[in-house]
């Protein structure tokens, strides 16, 4: 089915993006990224320069002109771009509006200016806010976001369900855990690997460290958004996507520290239950409904960390 599809990907030079872009090229699309390069990098594209089925657009999502442009005929848009920085809302007010909402209005309405008929977007656990339901089904409500970036990914979700009902779209919605691997540049392990890597000695963690939440490996985030588009054929089609169990962030400094072969190492914790205003100190997703289409992940939580570290201190 994607074979020769022409798809724009907003965001394919960020961490997430850049994979589902191998994935896609892998499989014969025609690709455009569209991508401001405000966190995304050409060394995760670069591969694909010269491909003469590749095109990058280093454009932004608040220039409406500008991707109005890119979506002339174009098949599938994969909206993967955003400002993913939950802690950044509580210094910060407008930047998720701005960047996650705006951005995401600007899009459907080029979408629907150019006749583009299906969408596919990267949204998030922290749309549900603080579930009480644990692991939280898709249908879990109501959704109470308790930091700015959650809700404003809640917005992006209900601008695109109603854009797909108003206008004949059809969309993919994924709401993510926690995604990990190599070209992350934000997160517990990247902060954990450079806060070990200035002192040896010492391990400062955010909370109590008891934050327990669900990991998953980006090789399989990919693998679940692809085999969903190709096996869900409804209006709106939303799916949790992440491992079947969690890992403590205490847990994560071990694992870290392991891998790093340091010994002796003092944790000490800033307090509270959650690492900052707005962080969900539990989360876990229900993912029978992506099961129930036949796809499950293969690595735990702590595998998928584990892996994640061991390439990102070998420098991968
Ligand atoms: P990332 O920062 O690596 O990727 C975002 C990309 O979007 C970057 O390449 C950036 O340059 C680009 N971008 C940002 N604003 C733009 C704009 N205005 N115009 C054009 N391009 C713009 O982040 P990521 O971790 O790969 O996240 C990708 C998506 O997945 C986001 O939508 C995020 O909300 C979602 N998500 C990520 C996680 C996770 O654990 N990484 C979890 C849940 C949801």
């Amino acid at each position: 089915m994607y074979t020769k599809n022409r798809i724009l990907v907003t965001g394919g030079a960020g961490f997430i993006g850049s994979y589902l872009v191998d994935r896609l090229i892998e499989k014969g699309n025609i690709i455009t990224v569209f991508d401001n390069l405000s966190s995304g990098k050409i060394e995760f594209i670069e591969k694909h320069l010269e491909n003469p089925d590749f095109t990058l657009i280093k454009g932004d999502l608040l220039d409406h002109k500008e991707i109005e442009r890119a979506c002339k005929d174009i098949d599938y848009v994969f909206h993967v771009a955003a400002n993913p920085d939950v802690r950044l809302g509580t210094s910060d007010t407008k930047v998720h509006f701005d960047q996650n909402i705006l951005a995401s209005y600007n899009l459907l309405e080029a979408m629907r200016k150019n006749s583009v008929k299906k969408i596919a977007f990267t949204s998030t656990s922290t749309i549900y806010g603080e579930a009480h339901i644990m692991p939280t089904p898709e249908n879990y409500g109501p959704l109470i976001p308790i930091s700015l970036y959650g809700a404003s990914k809640l917005a992006c979700e209900a601008l695109i369900t109603s854009y797909s009902h108003t206008f004949d779209m059809q969309a993919w919605v994924f709401r993510f855990a926690n995604i990990v691997g190599t070209r992350s540049t934000h997160g517990i392990i990247v902060d954990f690997i450079k806060k070990l890597r200035e002192n040896p000695t010492q391990l400062e963690i955010l909370g109590d460290g008891k934050q327990e939440k669900s990991y998953l490996h980006v090789s399989e985030c990919v693998d679940a958004i692809l085999y969903a588009i190709e096996k869900s054929k409804k209006d709106v089609n939303i799916f949790n996507i992440g491992s079947e169990d969690t890992i403590s962030a205490t847990r994560i400094g071990d694992t870290i520290v392991e891998e790093m072969r340091l010994s002796g190492v003092r944790f000490t914790y800033t307090g509270g239950n959650r690492g900052w205003k707005g962080d969900v100190p539990r989360m876990r997703l229900d993912i029978e409904k992506l099961k129930a289409i036949g796809w499950k992940p293969v690595y735990t939580s702590e595998r998928s960390v584990r892996e994640t570290a061991r390439a990102l201190i070998k420098g991968d």
